[in-house]
């Protein structure tokens, strides 16, 4: 049995996905709050496709395109309400390529 070895880097990998946008039709919302809680926050620095972002008055947003539907942003903060998570549309979202 021969094992393939490959030097690609993960982040080489990510670019193979591709994303079909859902104009004004976004799969995650934020609930508008003054300050995010820890947990919120914290999706500024855990989501891995950089979705979250804070905007100049210290709340936190969402840009939903790119998701990877990975799932953590939804186990840390769908429970409290902080934001709202579905799944994209049939024929939106990402589109995994080469795993
Ligand atoms: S599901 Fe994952 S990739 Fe998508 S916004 Fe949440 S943390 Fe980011």
């Amino acid at each position: 049995m021969t094992i393939a070895v490959t030097n690609l880097r993960v982040e080489d990998k990510l670019y193979q996905n591709r994303y079909v946008v859902d104009s004004g039709r976004p799969h995650i919302k934020v609930r508008p709050h003054k300050w995010p809680s820890a947990n919120l926050f914290a999706l500024t620095s855990v989501c891995p496709a950089k979705c979250y972002e804070l905007n100049d008055n210290g709340q936190v947003e969402i840009t939903a395109d790119g998701c990877m539907e990975c799932g953590t942003c939804r186990i840390l903060c769908e429970a409290s309400g902080e934001i709202e998570w579905n799944y994209p549309r049939g024929g939106y979202g990402v589109l995994f390529k080469f795993g």
